[in-house]
This record gives C-alpha cells, structure tokens and sequence, in this order.
C-alpha cells in the first residue's frame, strides 16, 4: 500500500521551509490517515514500510512537526501524547475501556462563550471521558 501524504500536508510542510524527506512524509501520512495514535503505535506502523526507521527518528519528527503547528498533541492523562493533523477544533470522546478516540465538532456556542468574556482562544482541548457504543453495546450484549 503506497504511503502518500495529501498535497495539502506536503504542501504545509513545504511553506514551513522544511524538506519534505521520506520519513516525514512517512510519518505524517500514518498520522493523517490514523489519527490520535501514541509515538510508538506510529513507529510499528512506520516500520512496516520502512523497517529502518528508529524510535528516535520517530520522536525527533513528531516534535518538529509539532513545533511547525502541522500536527498536534494531546495530553489524555497516560504518560505519552496522542498525535493528529491540526484541522478543525473538535472535541475528543474517550473510551476509558478500550482507548478509543472520536472527534465531534465543537459547538459555536463555546467560542462565542469566550468572546463575551473578551477572551481571546489560542488553543483548544476538549476531551470527554466515558464508554463507547461499541463497549456499551458489548456490556449490554453480557449482561
Ligand atoms: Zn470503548
Ligand atoms: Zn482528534
């Protein structure tokens, strides 16, 4: 399966005045097409097509694409960071039974919240913690 990063990231990546090289293209497609996983889930991916890359390497990509704002971090409370392409603000919903992560939309209502306050938003981080439909359908299923 070819590891092809969309023209948009490339081109981000591109107008950050960094080289596109083949580990951050690899990098930054695992973490397009399968967002919100941890640094070591994205290296066994990442070694599946290049069983070269180093854990290191890993890290070293992640916080540089961090610091060039293309993908971002998100502290869940578990001692390591689950990374995304920076896109819309959306709220995470997540599964403490099983570690899944959804994303729905944030509601104007919380921006216009903070602009009656004067308040000027830099960064958001909506996390929602509880059991998803396929875990509550499975604990329904067993009793
Ligand atoms: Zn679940
Ligand atoms: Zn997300």
């Amino acid at each position: 399966m070819p590891q092809t990063l969309s023209p948009e990231l490339v081109t981000r990546l591109e107008a950050s005045g960094k080289r596109v090289t083949p580990d951050r293209e690899l990098l930054l497609g695992i973490i397009e097409r399968q967002p919100h996983l941890d640094a070591e889930k994205i290296y066994r991916v990442a070694q599946k097509s290049r069983p070269q890359i180093g854990l290191a390497t890993v890290y070293r990509t992640l916080s540089l694409l961090r610091e060039l704002g293309i993908i971002r971090a998100t502290d869940l409370g578990e001692n390591h960071f689950h990374y995304e392409v920076c896109a819309d603000e959306h709220i995470h919903l997540v599964c403490t039974h099983c570690g899944a992560i959804a994303d729905i939309p944030v509601p104007p209502s919380v921006r216009h919240a903070a602009d009656a306050e004067g308040f000027e938003v830099r960064e958001t981080h909506f996390e929602l913690y509880g059991t998803c439909r396929n875990c509550r359908q499975g604990a329904a299923r067993h009793g």
